[in-house]
């Protein structure tokens, strides 16, 4: 089957500062695509691209089998959702949901049967004689989406659209989203910096930097087996602690060393056969467990500087060396600042980095 979307050896800038160089990416229909990255790194460039927004210098894009580089955005069957609505101010919630499909010359019948339709998925129905001013954050956003549905396109781009809404209403609306997408099997790309939009929304994750994708991959794999120290460091909060050591070998196999910590690697699942020289390990603040020595795995000996009680759960921080770690455990703990505390790693679920920061 072809690709729902793809893009082929893309090339954008703007005047002489080029964005994005020789990036190739395909979307498979019914995916949900998430572009996430930090401020500045050229996802907004590439979906402004892919709607026909921005002109490209190179390259190709395919959109359900067509190639649409140089189309009006109009032709190029998709429909998008931007961070700040643009909805028409003076038009009610009908008449903004409507306005494209009359303007395109759509007959009546068939722009009332959408309209009933979108209203229903998004609980709009009690909502369409107001106009946008009447409505709150969460709602002039579900109208943006639905103005998005009534195209009835295969492919939908969403521009960071839940940045406006405050932390409550983003997680009701993103999970919407997720429903919606359930629902309709629809092609979807979404472009966010936020990282829990990234991994509860995906069915794969493009990271970026740079205006390149640093790993593209399902959202388990992106968070378990980053491709590098900079996706290890943008997902998961608190980050994923870090030591800076070397390998060496020894007669029981390969050992990674510093901060004290000596740990033996035959455990660890390595991308290609191991080497000796300097590299960082990684481990998520959910990977130790707080009394390592009970569990009989190794340990990095710590004392406590703080505690973040978060209900379900609660980070500690400890010290090792003058270095900060952290620990999350389930549930609340007695531990407090200044005990010692001597917390077991398993090297199965770790990740190593070589010197030039890729995965080892
Ligand atoms: P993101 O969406 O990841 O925050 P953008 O795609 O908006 O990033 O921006 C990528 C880069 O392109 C940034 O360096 C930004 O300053 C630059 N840029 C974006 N839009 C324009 C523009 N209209 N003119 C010139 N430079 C731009």
């Amino acid at each position: 089957m072809d690709s729902a979307i793809s893009i082929r050896d893309l090339k954008i800038g703007y005047g002489h500062h080029t964005v994005i160089d020789r990036l190739s990416l395909n979307i498979e229909p019914g995916e949900f695509l998430v572009l996430l990255g930090p401020s500045g790194c050229g996802k907004s460039t590439l979906l402004n691209s892919l709607a026909g927004f921005n002109d490209v210098s190179a390259g190709e894009i395919w959109i359900s089998g067509r190639n649409v580089t140089w189309e009006e955005p109009k032709n190029r069957g998709i429909g998008m959702v931007f961070q700040s609505y643009a909805l028409y101010p003076h038009m009610t919630v009908r008449k903004n949901l409507s306005f494209g499909l009359r303007v395109s010359g759509l007959p009546k019948d068939e722009v009332d049967r959408r309209i009933e339709k979108t209203a229903a998925l998004l609980h709009l129905e009690n909502l369409l004689d107001r106009r946008p001013a009447q409505l709150s954050g969460g709602q002039r956003q579900r109208v943006a989406i639905g103005r998005a549905l009534t195209r009835e396109v295969d492919v939908f781009l969403f521009d960071e659209p839940l940045s406006n809404l405050d932390a409550k209403l983003r997680n009701e609306l993103r999970v919407e989203i997720k429903r919606l997408h359930q629902q309709l099997g629809n092609t979807m790309i979404y472009v966010t910096h936020d990282q829990v939009e990234a991994m509860t929304l995906a069915d794969r994750i493009a990271i970026m930097k740079d205006g390149v994708i640093q790993q593209l991959a399902s959202p388990s794999k992106i968070y378990h087996r980053p491709a590098n120290l900079f996706v290890a460091g943008f997902i998961g909060a608190p980050s994923m602690n870090r030591i800076e050591g070397e390998i060496t070998f020894t007669a029981s196999g390969p050992v990674f060393s510093g901060s004290g910590l000596s740990l033996g690697l035959s455990g660890y699942d390595f991308t290609a056969p191991p080497q000796s020289g300097p590299a960082t390990l990684g481990f998520r603040p959910e990977h130790l467990v707080l009394d390592g020595i009970a569990v009989g795995l190794p340990v990095i000996a710590g004392e406590v500087s703080v505690v973040e009680p978060m209900g379900a759960d609660s980070v500690v921080w400890f010290d090792v060396n003058g270095e900060s770690f952290s620990l999350r455990l389930m549930g609340e703990t007695a531990v407090k600042p200044g005990d010692p505390i001597q917390p077991g790693f398993d090297i199965t679920k770790a990740s190593l980095f070589g010197a030039d920061g890729s995965r080892l």
